[in-house]
This record gives C-alpha cells, sequence and structure tokens, in this order.
C-alpha cells in the first residue's frame, strides 16, 4: 500500500461532525454584522511579504518567527496572511475605499503562523474580523466593543468571558514613555530573557507583552504607559469608558496591555476567558490611526479587532450547536427497478415544488431493511417509500419516523404526489 499523506502539523480539517458549530457560529456573527450595518470585504490569502513586516513590526513575534514566508517563482517573497488588518489596509488603498470616506467592514477566514500546535494554537486557524475607517472617536471604539459584548450574550458566554481595555496613547506620548520603559528594563537587565534582551534596543514595548512567567514579577512591576499619557490620548479613554459605562458594559484596566503588533495606538483591548487555560484571548484589537499612512495611503483613522473562532467554538455548549444540526425533512426509499427511475424523478419534482425542502435520496438501491437503516441514520423526519404497489396506485407511502407524531395519528399512510407537497410545504415552514 503506498504511503498514507498526512496533514500538516497544526493544519486541521473540519470534519462534517465539526461543521455545524462552524455554520452556526458563521451565521450569528454575518447576522450580527448585519444588525450594525458592517460589510463584508475579502481579500486574498497571500500577500507580498514587505506588507506584513511594515504593518505588524519586524521586532514581533509573528514577523520575527511565525509567517509561513516563500519565494514566488518570479523570485517575489510570499507570505501566507498571519492576520487580516494589513491586508485589509492595503486593499483599501489600493482600491480608493478609504480616502473622504467612512468604511465599517468584516471579514472572515484562515489565517496561518508557524507557532507550536497546542489547544487554542494551531498553524492554520480562523479569525473574523472588523476594520472601521474615517472615525477618530471614542464612540466608535465603545461600538466595537458592545457588538462584541452582543455576540458572547447571544450566544449564552457574557458569564465566561471579561472585557480588558488600556490606551497605548499616540505615538507622541509613547515615544516619551520608551525612554522611561528603557531606563527601567536596562536597571532590570538580569530579569530578561533572550527575545527580551534583543528587544531592549529595538521595540521594549514588546517585552511587556512576554509571556515568560519568570518576567511577570518585573513586568508587573514596571512604569506605565497610562500614567504617561497626553492629554489627547487621556481625553479619548476617558470617554470611552463613559460609553462603556452607558450601556452597562464591565471592563477592567490592564495597564500591562499592549498587543503583539505594532500599529496599535490609543485604545487597545481584549476579551478573555479562564476556560481555555493558557489560549485564554479570543478577541483582540484597538485603534490604529497611523497604519494607513504607514501602509502609503492618506492619513486615515482606523480601529478593529479579530476573533479566534476556533477558540470561540470550544466555549460553545454542546447543546446549542446540536440545535443546530440540520435533518432532511424526508428520504427517499426505493424498491425496485421501476421505482429507483421513478423515485429519482419524483425527488427531483418535490425538490422543484418546494425550494428549501431537504430529501435524502437513497441512492443505489438495497433491501427495504437497509434503507431504513439509511433513513434512521439521517434523522429524517418522514421516509417516504416508493415500490410497485405505489407506483401502480400513483401514491407515496409515507412513515413517520419520529415519535412527536403522537399516538392519535397514523404511523404510516398514503398520500398523492400533491397532497405529498402540501405535507413537506408544511415540514419546511
Ligand atoms: P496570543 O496571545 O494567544 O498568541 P495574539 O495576540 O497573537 O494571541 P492576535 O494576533 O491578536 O492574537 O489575534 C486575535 C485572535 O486570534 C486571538 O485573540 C486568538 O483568539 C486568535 N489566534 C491568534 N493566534 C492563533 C493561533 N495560532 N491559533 C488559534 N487562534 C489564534
Ligand atoms: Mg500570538
Amino acid at each position: 500500500m503506498a504511503d498514507k499523506i498526512q496533514s500538516i502539523r497544526g493544519m486541521n480539517d473540519i470534519l462534517p461532525d465539526d461543521s455545524p458549530a462552524w455554520q452556526f457560529i458563521e451565521e450569528k456573527l454575518r447576522q450580527l454584522m448585519q444588525s450594525y450595518d458592517y460589510d463584508e470585504i475579502r481579500f486574498p490569502i497571500v500577500e507580498k511579504t514587505a506588507l506584513f513586516k511594515r504593518s505588524i513590526g519586524e521586532v514581533t513575534d509573528i514577523v520575527e518567527k511565525e509567517m509561513y514566508t516563500f519565494d514566488d517563482r518570479n523570485g517575489d517573497s510570499l507570505t501566507l496572511r498571519p492576520e487580516g488588518t494589513a491586508a485589509c489596509v492595503r486593499a483599501g488603498i489600493q482600491n480608493g475605499i478609504l480616502v473622504n470616506q467612512q468604511q465599517r467592514l468584516w471579514y472572515m477566514g484562515p489565517m496561518f503562523r508557524h507557532e507550536r500546535p497546542q489547544k487554542g494554537r494551531y498553524r492554520q486557524f480562523h479569525q473574523m474580523g472588523v476594520e472601521v475607517y474615517g472615525l477618530d472617536g471614542p464612540d466608535i471604539d465603545a461600538e466595537l466593543i458592545c457588538m462584541t459584548a452582543r455576540l458572547w450574550k447571544t450566544l449564552g458566554l457574557s458569564d465566561s468571558v471579561t472585557l480588558q481595555i488600556n490606551s497605548l496613547g499616540t505615538p507622541t506620548s509613547r515615544e516619551a514613555y520608551r525612554g522611561i520603559l528603557t531606563e527601567y528594563l536596562q536597571a532590570n537587565k538580569s530579569l530578561l530573557d533572550e527575545d527580551s534582551l534583543r528587544r531592549l534596543q529595538s521595540n521594549p514595548l514588546r517585552i511587556l507583552d512576554s509571556k515568560n512567567p519568570a518576567m511577570q514579577e518585573m513586568i508587573e512591576q514596571a512604569p506605565r504607559l497610562m500614567d504617561h499619557l497626553d492629554d489627547e490620548s487621556k481625553v479619548h479613554f476617558t470617554r470611552l469608558c463613559a460609553y462603556l459605562d452607558s450601556v452597562g458594559i464591565a471592563y477592567e484596566v490592564n495597564t500591562r496591555l499592549v498587543r503583539g503588533l505594532d500599529y496599535y495606538s490609543k485604545t487597545v483591548f481584549e476579551w478573555v476567558t479562564d476556560k481555555l487555560g493558557a489560549q485564554g484571548t479570543i478577541c483582540a484589537g484597538g485603534r490604529y490611526d497611523g497604519l494607513v499612512k504607514q501602509l502609503g495611503g492618506r492619513e486615515t483613522k482606523a480601529v478593529g479587532f479579530a476573533m479566534g473562532l476556533e477558540r470561540l467554538i470550544s466555549l460553545l455548549a454542546q447543546d446549542d450547536i446540536e440545535q443546530h444540526y440540520k435533518h432532511p425533512h424526508a428520504v427517499m426509499l426505493m424498491m425496485g427497478e421501476r421505482a429507483q427511475n421513478a423515485g429519482f424523478a419524483l425527488t427531483e419534482e418535490l425538490r422543484n415544488a418546494i425550494p428549501d425542502v431537504c430529501i435524502l435520496c437513497v441512492c443505489g438501491g438495497g433491501s427495504f431493511k437497509s434503507q431504513m437503516k439509511r433513513a434512521d441514520k439521517s434523522q429524517a423526519e418522514i421516509a417516504l417509500i416508493l415500490g410497485d404497489d405505489e407506483l401502480d396506485n400513483n401514491v407515496v407511502t409515507v412513515k413517520y419516523l419520529r415519535a412527536e407524531q403522537g399516538n392519535d395519528k397514523p404511523q404510516q399512510e398514503q398520500l398523492s404526489q400533491q397532497q405529498l407537497i402540501g405535507l413537506l410545504t408544511e415540514k419546511t415552514q
């Protein structure tokens, strides 16, 4: 036997049993976006490597060690997108939809990062993201937080997640703080790990994002950016808090929250859970007013977030997902060769007559017993049985497979095609 080719580590198949959960969450997200009047944008999975280097930052985990980068046949360096924001900005600039406009956009799809695979951390994973352009107030930051809070509520997850917010200030206030932080880190140099030592000069803020347990106490004691904000950033943050208070969204100000990407300014936030171990962040985002210009566009205010769908799905209750399993309304069983032809055509006619109907046609024939087994497995409500007798009498035998039918109703009856269409139409409403 030939060797079996395996999938790539950290890149998973989503099997038929898993897809109802994905469809469920995707549908909820589409509904949510519709209710806030956001528009979908789709951009390619592969982009030029320079796009991510310039936006995410050279000295970040993603760019330093997580990107899937390869040479195209013509020698161009390309990268599988590790996140959506950079590509969204690139698409916005390139298609001229940002200048003097407001855009409220969302996207959903696979992202790629070469990380150590573990629960909640994969090499191909999925994000749903939202990006807003052309609005600079804290009200839109608050809107993004509100829509995520609404999602948790819809999914029954409000008690499982908490909101952390922080402000990274304007680039000017961050520059001033950088000096103060570097001084502190220099004084504590002996406590820094290899990554952090390297970042001490190039990107000291990134050190605050370290997950190394041995460094947490030192990070905890570090001077806080929150104490060095300029007035503009302070006002923005205070007003954001007021908006959240006004709609009753609880939050924790986490002055250590810096996020793993360089492009953020002012507001940053994360929704975290203690139910997923170390992989506790399910949604994260913030304001990135400088990025559009940095990528060659005209200055455009921007704010967004992304959520990890694998982590979100693993928080969902199995019951909610099961309710979403779609079973066929009917299964067509056909006994004998004549019935096989007639039943095949009849099933198509039923689909013509009732656009929303879902019928499983048991193809390939077989004994009544084996076809009934398939019918049971499909969890359809009714079996439609067609044999020579039915054909001669122009009827179809309908067998009710679910107990809910009740004792007073027949478990089986014969219906004309017209009656059958009536019955199935009812089932689809
Ligand atoms: P983490 O700190 O867990 O590495 P991150 O800060 O790198 O996350 P972001 O770049 O902000 O993550 O991406 C937003 C969300 O996407 C995360 O909060 C998480 O839910 C999800 N996510 C990120 N990386 C992965 C991954 N490798 N596998 C699964 N989900 C991921
Ligand atoms: Mg990460």
